[in-house]
């Protein structure tokens, strides 16, 4: 049968399986396999050239039981509503396994911002928060960034709203520039959170970080950040990084700001001097303690993770990994950290960023790092104690922590 790559089938299927070995009630089930709220738009665009584009936006609010919905925005020309679904599903169970008081939602343009200017994109972003202004804010939704888009992108958001509301709510976004009330430590907070479980499940494996070798896939913001904080503040040896053009290998190990300052220049890792040329299949491949998928969904399929060699999957982007490498992996005795747990960093700081809008007080980066070190740490720990207690893999057990915890609130609000 041919591998469904659906990425909400994906989701639907992964929470049926949690489903049966919670036992979980039919009704409850149900209601936990479909979003709560969908909003579906167009949004017409005045283009450079005095003609105007009209794109397809959506916006999912796919529980908020826990508290707003709470996910980012992806501009992205194969995006699709189902990948937003399970994003969104996926966002509501970090949030849940995080142990932060909000829900999950997620947000989507198609488009290909490589073609806009930044004028264009000004427009679209201000043209996708007038559509979706009356159903977001901080007690109800709170978007952020994600694939493609950024703090400049949140700010054009945050000004658009606030003109429409009349008033300064700097909370209804997060991953907002300083400026704006953004907070300290976000931009690299995924791939600081990431690095954290790595630490401990390098701890679970007898696996000393310092030395230790990784394969990174994808280079923009949280496979940067990865290799950065994995180089500098854990003394990984990351051997090979790419991007959506290919990717570079040594053996030796490559260093950050090397690769950083190539990639600025040409826009791509490639041809990098002192590096190999590998294809995103290699990188996936090589012999290495750690592997890193972090740029999209369905990397590690039936067809590849056979020859996964990593010990350590550490899964920053969200859905890596579909249903059926997943069985191979844990065949293979490689630990996983699923993808909700593994990146939820990024929204564990937007949480600590809502905190410090609410307060209008803001901390330092350290404070950050420390609170998020506590919180992500936490919530690794109750997953791998779910995965020996209950003899189940860590995504199904990241599942059972997730899931049990949106399913009380659901049922103390008397919804199922
Ligand atoms: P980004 O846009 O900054 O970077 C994406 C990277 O992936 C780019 O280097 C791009 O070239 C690369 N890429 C795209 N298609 C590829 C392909 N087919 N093969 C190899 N590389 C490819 O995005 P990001 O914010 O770094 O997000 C990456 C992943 O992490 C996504 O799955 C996202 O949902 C997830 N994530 C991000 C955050 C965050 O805070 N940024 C939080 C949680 C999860």
């Amino acid at each position: 049968m041919k591998e469904n790559l659906n990425p909400f089938a994906i989701a639907q299927a992964q929470l049926d399986e949690a489903a049966e070995v919670l036992q979980l009630d039919p009704d409850m089930h149900a209601f936990l396999r479909e979003p709560m709220r969908e909003f579906h738009f167009t949004i017409p665009v005045r283009m450079d050239d005095g003609t105007t584009r009209t794109f397809q936006g959506f916006r999912v609010q796919y529980n908020d039981a826990r508290g707003p919905a709470k996910g980012g925005i992806r501009f992205h020309p194969d995006e699709t509503i189902d990948t937003v679904r399970a994003l969104a599903a996926w966002m509501t169970w970090k949030t849940a396994v995080s142990d932060i008081p909000l829900g999950g939602g997620k947000g989507g343009v198609i488009c290909n911002p490589r073609e806009m200017s930044q004028d264009e994109l000004e427009r679209l972003s201000r043209g996708y928060m007038r559509n979706i202004a009356r159903y977001v804010g901080i007690t109800q939704d709170v978007p952020a960034p994600d694939v493609h888009t950024n703090p400049r992108i949140m700010a054009w958001m945050l000004d658009e709203y606030e003109t429409i509301t009349g008033k300064r709510e700097p909370g209804v976004i997060t991953g907002k520039p300083l400026e704006l009330g953004g907070s300290a430590g976000r931009t690299p907070a995924t791939a600081m959170g990431g690095l954290f479980t790595i630490r401990e499940a390098a701890k679970l494996k007898g696996l000393d970080l310092n030395g230790a070798t990784a394969a990174i896939q994808g280079y923009g913001n949280v496979g940067s950040y990865a290799h950065i904080l994995g180089q500098k503040e854990f003394g990984i040896k990351v051997v090979a990084v790419s991007d959506e053009f290919g990717g570079i290998y040594n053996t030796n190990g490559l260093d950050c700001d090397v690769i950083l300052d190539h990639q600025r220049k040409t826009g791509k890792v490639i041809n990098c001097p002192g590096t190999e040329n590998i294809t995103n299949s290699e990188l996936l491949e090589l012999e290495v303690d750690i592997l890193i998928p972090g740029a999209i969904e369905n990397q590690l399929t039936s067809q590849n993770a056979n020859n996964v060699k990593a010990k350590i999957v550490a899964e920053l982007a969200n859905g890596p990994t579909t249903p059926e490498a997943d069985n191979i992996l844990n065949d293979k005795g490689i630990y996983i950290i699923p993808d909700f747990l593994c990146n939820a960093g990024g929204v564990i700081v937007s949480y600590f960023e809502m905190v410090q809008n609410g307060y209008q007080y803001y901390w330092d980066e350290s404070m950050v790092h420390d609170r998020l070190d506590r919180k992500i740490t936490t919530a690794f720990h109750a997953v791998h104690q779910m995965s020996q207690t209950k003899n189940v893999d860590t995504r199904v057990a990241a599942y059972l922590v997730a899931v049990n915890r949106v399913a009380e609130a659901v049922r103390l609000r008397g919804w199922v």
